[in-house]
């Protein structure tokens, strides 16, 4: 019998603004009841891939998502089917390309926006499809699909942040106000889903650069957070950064399920995530 699992991918947050600029977060660590790690992001850092890395902890090379305009159903097994053969409830809240790789694609808002269907694998889904959907709304939209379906595994998947960057940069006020927001945000959830019994993974897909992008190779864009909350608060530090193909694999130990034959889980360190 596994532990229930939240993650959290704030789109578009480098680990540097998340390590100094989200003090709600920080408590969490100072106190020892929360661990933060660098993840070395895959490549390219683009969202649409690396949303697939996360979900199926498989690289490009292998799950084939090389660009954002790729639109289909991923090929791999993802997090969220392994979670529904298992038995498990799935949810997200999160942007229309989750439901194009894991649900239907391509993404019709009248039909998809919210889908209920106990075979497909995000079985309880809200999607949005504006880049400027409001971090507050998405929150709600995950707290509202928790309460309503009680999931073992849900994705909360907010925009705010990337979108700041693009249309700022990663050096200015605006970016690192987006991060206090979802920080902020994140202060009305965190406890309810932790009395809940919870185990939250709070990461990113990629950072940001000065010039408003990501999708190469430099740490503004590949350095990410993650933290790791969970009931037991007996986490190794490590400063070794983490590989992001180790993030679906310890999601599935959490739940108590297999991983997929491809997914590999390749720096030690991820063993001393699992407590
Ligand atoms: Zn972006």
């Amino acid at each position: 019998m596994g532990d229930r699992v939240i993650l959290v991918l704030l789109d578009g947050l480098r680990f540097d603004v998340a390590r100094d600029g989200m003090g709600y977060l920080g408590h969490w660590v100072e106190t020892g009841q929360a661990n933060l790690f660098s993840v070395k992001a895959e490549l390219p850092t683009l969202s649409r891939p690396l949303y697939e890395v996360l979900l199926t902890g498989t690289p490009v090379s292998v799950n084939g998502i090389g660009a954002n305009d790729m639109v289909r159903l991923s090929h791999q097994q993802s997090v969220f089917h392994l979670a529904i053969a298992a038995g498990l409830t799935t949810a997200a809240a999160a942007y229309a390309w989750f439901s194009e790789l894991y649900n239907r694609a391509p993404f019709e808002p009248w039909r998809d926006r919210d889908q209920h269907d106990p075979t497909l694998p995000i079985q309880h889904g809200r999607f949005y499809w504006a880049d400027d959907y409001p971090d507050s709304h998405l929150f709600a939209d995950a707290e509202m699909l928790r309460q309503a379906h009680n999931p073992d595994f849900m994705l909360v998947h907010p925009m705010g942040i990337d979108h700041a960057g693009h249309r700022y940069g990663a050096d200015t006020a605006q970016y690192r106000g987006s991060a206090l927001v979802a920080d902020s945000l994140l202060a009305h959830y965190v406890p309810r889903w932790r009395a809940a019994g919870y185990r939250l993974l709070i990461t990113a897909d990629h950072g940001m650069n000065a010039d408003g992008q990501h999708g190469g190779t430099l740490p503004a864009v590949r350095d990410v957070p993650l933290f790791v909350m969970g009931p037991d608060s007996a986490i190794a530090e490590t400063d070794t950064p983490l590989s992001q193909l180790a993030i679906a694999p310890l999601i599935c130990q959490w739940l108590g399920i297999s991983p997929a034959p491809a997914m590999r889980s390749p720096l030690p360190d991820a063993a001393a995530l699992t407590v």
